[in-house]
């Protein structure tokens, strides 16, 4: 895997795990729901797949945006290898964000 793949995989990391949570919120709801111990928690589980594609959806455009605006530079980068930043990162130390590539950490200023 090289360095883009890598940090694509981490920026779409939140989406592809709310979209395998739905998908097993499916499977759960359908495949799984005549098991007896199951069957009772299917009318809660039926909101799950609806609410973490929503979250998948959400995440993946969050994501898609943010590297988009970092391929225009918009967005700032890694002061090291020139990567994509991260969410914002709060510590005693300061804020920080980050890198998606070298996984190194930026100061965000006030
Ligand atoms: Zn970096």
């Amino acid at each position: 895997m090289n360095r883009y793949t890598w940090m694509l995989f981490r920026a779409y990391l939140p989406a592809m795990v709310s979209l395998t949570v739905a998908l097993g919120a499916m499977l759960w709801t359908s495949a799984l729901g005549d098991i007896d111990l199951l069957k009772h928690l299917v009318p809660y589980a039926k909101w799950l797949p609806p609410i973490a594609l929503l979250a998948a959806l959400l995440s993946g455009g969050i994501a898609t945006l943010r590297m988009w605006r970092w391929q225009r530079g918009e967005e700032p980068a890694c002061a090291g290898c020139g990567g994509a930043l991260g969410r914002l990162r709060h510590s005693p130390n300061g804020d920080y964000r980050k890198c998606l590539c070298c996984g190194g950490k930026e100061a965000v200023s006030p």
